[in-house]
């Protein structure tokens, strides 16, 4: 998405990582034009996907996921990153390494929020290594539901996850792929 693109070529910044910091219109200070917009092309997307869910992980993927579900007119349904006190009952919980605090933290999803009989779109912020949406498709394994794909905001294309999800079958659509990010600048696919 041209947008989006434009936004990261002028916005976003660097890190050691490599990290892209876009946290003037998506990971800090949220853009809500631009994330409807977002929302509105993965809508687009997968509108005859059959999806009856969104699934995402808190916190930087529910702005993109919510503008999705408005799209799509579906529920959108957060996996929380602890289990805490407002989570109650039977749940469905796997760990995920997290690309950029290089530590491994819990996910947890009431289990009344996925049911077999769903057709789950995950979501997310970025696409790096795919350790969040492994994480995401084993909870909606877990629930015996079906993944109809994933719709991403930035994928660092040269990065294995979405090659290797890809090779699984997983319809992953990115709506800016990013080739090459370094100190002369930024390319898209
Ligand atoms: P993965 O699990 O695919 O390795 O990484 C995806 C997750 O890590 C996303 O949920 C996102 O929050 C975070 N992430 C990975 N790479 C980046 C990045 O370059 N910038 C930001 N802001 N987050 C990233």
């Amino acid at each position: 998405m041209k947008a989006l693109e434009e936004r990261i070529l002028s916005e976003g910044k660097i890190l050691p990582g490599p990290v892209l910091k876009v946290s003037s219109f998506l990971n800090h200070q949220i853009d809500p034009d631009l994330v409807m917009d977002l929302g509105a092309e993965i809508g687009r997307l997968f509108k005859d996907a059959g999806v009856t869910k969104i699934l995402t992980i808190e916190s930087s993927g529910i702005a993109i996921a919510l503008a999705a579900g408005a799209a799509l007119h579906v529920p959108v349904v957060f996996a929380k990153k602890h289990r805490t006190s407002n989570v109650s009952g039977a749940v469905y919980q796997t760990q995920v390494h997290s690309y950029t605090h290089n530590t491994d933290y819990t996910v947890v999803v009431e289990s009344q929020f996925i049911k077999p009989d769903d057709k789950v779109l995950l979501v997310d912020d970025f696409l790096a290594n795919g350790k969040a949406l492994e994480g995401l498709i084993e909870l909606v394994d877990q629930a015996g539901a079906k993944v109809v794909g994933a719709g991403i905001a930035i994928e660092k294309g040269f990065q294995d996850g979405g090659a290797a999800l890809r090779e699984r079958g997983l319809r992953i659509e990115s709506l800016a792929v990013i080739d090459r990010m370094d100190e002369n600048g930024i390319t898209f696919r």
